[in-house]
């Protein structure tokens, strides 16, 4: 059976008990189920195989989120919490990470209209025009170059078909884990995005927010603004000094763009450790987004549990807005074995064509 058809009857079962009120009742967290996108390009297909909610999509999830919800502001967040058994709605925190662009040209008009808060974790190095956070540049490198093969990490990537693009992709990525955040964008500045990338793919798919960009939506009330780092490295891989200046720069770079403290935070491909999570406390941080917590850590809110969304399914949405899965890993208390991760993963179709590649790293 292909992936595709076991997500569409995933969802559709899904969606079913959803509307007979099944998955309201399974849920158990008081605190709000916190979810995470990251790019919302205009439509699918992606030109470089991002597997992301298009904007059709995206505005159908808001709509159903909207209207079944409520949607928590990031600012009230932390003391925000709801019994279980509540008669009212259920609630959820928005999150998007990366800072992509089209954060500001799709997702941004549709929150507003909607009036829906939510989080926008921005990495500064893709403030600036011509500069890409890493894995977006990587993606593109092996799924456009016109070559049959590619320099990267001191050795040749061999570039066929589509197919093995896409396992030497997952191969770079793994390799990515032990490497140094320098030498990966040395590595890539041989091959740059304007050279191989069309323009439109450029805009709607790799850019990231302009300074201007994050300057006009921190001023709207329904959104704010977060730290994600300058470069997107793997934090536990940094060096003492790397670690500050990944999390000391992009605070004040983002400080001095909104005019006010940043003070929310989210890990790089959800990469933290007790170390990291010391160094974010200690920059001002009050709240740190991770993924899956795999680590116990001894400062509250610096380890906070996030869904991610890939798939545009509404009974998928409605089963992870409701908890479904993330009352799994509070219930492991912060001890997850990989294999019970690939277990519950398993439920998750749109999760499934990740862990059986092993590379959940690939939506950082
Ligand atoms: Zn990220």
């Amino acid at each position: 059976m292909s992936w595709d058809i076991l997500r569409w009857g995933t969802n559709c079962g899904l969606r079913v008990a959803d509307q007979a009120g099944v998955l309201k009742r399974l849920r158990t967290q008081s605190s709000p189920i916190v979810l995470m996108y990251h790019g919302i390009p205009r439509r699918k297909p992606s030109a470089i195989g991002i597997t992301a909610v298009d904007r059709d999509a995206f505005a159908r999830h808001m709509r159903y989120l909207k209207h079944n919800f409520r949607i928590v502001h990031p600012d009230d967040f932390q003391h925000y919490s709801q019994p279980p058994s509540s008669k009212g709605k259920p609630s959820v925190v928005l999150t998007f990470d990366d800072g992509f662009a089209n954060n500001a040209r799709i997702v941004r008009p549709i929150l507003e209209e909607l009036q829906i808060a939510a989080l926008f974790f921005v990495s500064t190095r893709h403030l600036e025009p011509g500069r890409y956070l890493w894995f977006i540049h990587a993606r593109a490198l092996f799924t456009l170059w016109p070559g049959n093969r590619i320099q990267l990490l001191g050795r040749t990537w061999k570039l066929g078909l589509p197919a093995e693009r896409q396992q030497a992709l997952w191969a770079f990525m793994k390799e990515t884990r032990s490497a140094s955040i320098e030498e990966i964008y040395r590595g890539l500045s041989y091959y740059p995005v304007e050279a191989f990338v069309a323009p439109e793919v450029i805009e709607e798919e790799l850019r990231g927010m302009s300074e201007t960009e994050v300057a006009a939506i921190s001023k709207s009330h329904m959104i704010v603004i977060g730290s994600h780092t300058c470069n997107h490295p793997y934090l536990t891989v940094c060096t003492t000094s790397q670690l500050a200046e990944e999390i000391l720069g992009a605070k004040a770079t983002l400080d001095g763009i909104c005019g006010r403290a940043i003070t929310t935070f989210a890990y790089p491909a959800g990469d933290y450790d007790v170390r990291v999570a010391s160094a974010i406390t200690r920059a001002g941080f009050a709240l740190a987004f991770a993924v899956n917590p795999h680590t116990q850590v001894t400062e509250a809110g610096m380890a906070i549990p996030r869904t991610g969304i890939y798939a545009a399914g509404l009974g998928i949405l409605a089963a992870k807005s409701y908890g479904l899965f993330s009352g799994y890993y509070r219930s492991q208390q912060l001890t997850v074995k990989p294999q019970s991760v690939t277990a519950v993963a398993a439920l998750d179709t749109a999760t499934v064509t990740e862990s059986r590649s092993s590379t959940k790293e690939l939506v950082p």
